[in-house]
């Protein structure tokens, strides 16, 4: 079968579209300057394929039509050494979703430095045990969309609480003590940065980019949606106050900003009410898409579960459109069933979305599985083994 190669036209069209800059996540180099002679120029870019330009290349050829695996669609620019990197072991490590996710991500942060405002665009790399209470040495490489698969004590709360020192260390109190925890983050916010975390006699040791310091100076804002938020005997104010960390204004305002077509909540208002006992509540009042409004409380489970993911993306847009944003998802908590979730899913990998997510899980669901999102499986300690942090490869069709 002929090799399906991308005509000068598109390449160029590829090129430019990404500013002639490598879309391989923290890499960006410029991939045109001066040639030698001064009418010259030097292009060290390639338009890479997404799917293989020939019937056993890397990733495969899905079931694309010729004109398809040719299309700009199917292409994304990179510098040569990314080009070569991703077609490696038949593109095993680098799947179709995570390119795709990739070029979204490269063109919203170039669309948006087009559009003449600084970049506030950022993005975690990876973490890296060195050594650790719980699994042996591993490194965790994240996409724009990384799932953590694992039961309950494999370890998923550890991760998270230690990933979460880039936005404070508030979480890491519980890891002062017995075993010693050394590990390092690597992040662009925007620039590259290094933090290295070394925990040892009830105190903790942070260097960033090799240098001492109290804590993450070059902060990533983190949300954690990590517990059924209705739990708690308070009133919906205060229980969204703890659960996003934020002040009485904030989440007013928060809700206040929810005008949504797109998901399930339309729109959402706090109003007084009194108890039983006469005392004033704040209840969150949701207006739903179909033009019925509810109370919180009222909605079923996976309901509350959707509100409450929804906040939090609104939070995480007006976050990201100022400084680097993380969202931390532990799935079993929120009850949205997989075909509420998928939306979420769509929108994550989506260029329209510029913020990361970490997604928590018992089990490796239906849909993931081979969709080539970046996505670990954790494995408990033992007696005798510690535990392991291990990427869980696409299954090929
Ligand atoms: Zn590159």
């Amino acid at each position: 079968m002929a090799r399906e190669s991308f005509t000068a036209p598109i390449r160029l069209k590829l090129a430019q579209r990404a500013a002639y800059r490598c879309a391989f996540p923290g890499c960006s180099r410029l991939t045109i300057g001066p040639g030698e002679q001064a009418d010259e120029i030097e292009n060290s870019g390639k338009a890479a394929h997404i799917y293989a330009a020939s019937e056993y290349g890397p990733r495969g050829q899905g079931l694309l039509a010729p004109e398809q695996l040719k299309a700009i669609t199917n292409g994304i620019w990179m510098c040569g050494h990314h080009a070569d990197l991703i077609d490696k072991n038949s593109g095993n490590r680098y799947p179709v979703a995570v390119l795709k996710s990739w070029k979204a991500l490269h063109d919203y942060r170039t669309a948006y430095e087009h559009s003449g405002r600084a970049t506030a665009f950022g993005f975690v790399r990876s973490l890296t045990l060195l050594a650790s209470p719980l699994f042996e040495p591993a490194t965790i490489e994240f996409g724009k969309t990384t799932f953590l698969i694992g039961a309950n004590d494999t370890g998923k709360t550890a991760l998270l609480d230690w990933l979460s020192v880039l936005d404070s260390p508030r979480r890491l109190w519980r890891w002062l003590k017995p075993h010693p925890l050394h590990y390092a983050l690597l992040f662009d916010a925007p620039g590259e940065h290094r933090l290295e975390i070394e925990t040892g006699d009830g105190a903790v040791r942070f260097d960033l980019d090799a240098g001492r310091v109290a804590f993450n100076h070059h902060r990533i804002a983190i949300t954690a949606l990590t517990k059924r938020h209705y739990h708690s005997a308070e009133d919906d104010l205060a229980n969204l106050m703890s659960l996003f960390h934020l002040d009485e204004i904030s989440v007013r305002s928060l809700a206040a900003m929810i005008d949504s077509t797109k998901f399930y909540l339309r729109s959402a208002r706090f109003e007084q009410e009194a108890d039983d006992e006469g005392e004033m509540q704040e209840i969150l009042r949701c207006k739903l898409q179909d033009g019925a409004e509810l109370a919180f409380g009222a909605l079923s489970g996976g309901e509350q579960g959707r509100v409450i993911m929804e906040l939090a993306i609104a939070h995480m847009v007006s976050v990201a459109s100022v400084a680097p944003a993380l969202l931390i998802i532990e799935r079993p908590n929120l009850g949205i069933d997989d075909a509420g979730f998928a939306i979420y899913l769509d929108y994550f990998s989506s260029s329209e979305c510029r913020f990361q997510t970490v997604v928590t899980q018992f089990t490796l669901t239906e849909d993931i599985k081979g969709l080539g999102w970046q996505v670990y499986q954790l494995t408990g300690a033992t007696d005798t083994e510690p535990g392991k942090i291990e990427p869980v490869l696409p299954i090929k069709s």
